[in-house]
């Protein structure tokens, strides 16, 4: 399983924590969480950003 908290990424007031069996579906929550809590257009969630925040993804 793999997971990404928020926290990790810089946004330190929220607690939660995208997880997905697959790395597709680790962004795929982690954006439309960003998109939702944070109100992140969904067009944010770039390579970049994804090539950035790789990183912190923990392998549990
Ligand atoms: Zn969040």
């Amino acid at each position: 399983m793999l997971s990404l908290a928020c926290r990790d990424i810089g946004l330190a007031d929220c607690e939660f924590v995208a997880t997905g069996i697959t790395e597709e579906e680790l962004w795929k929550k982690g954006s439309e969480h960003i998109l939702k809590i944070h109100g992140t257009e969904d067009a944010d969630i770039t390579p970049q950003f994804k090539q950035k925040d790789r990183q912190y993804i923990k392998f549990t």
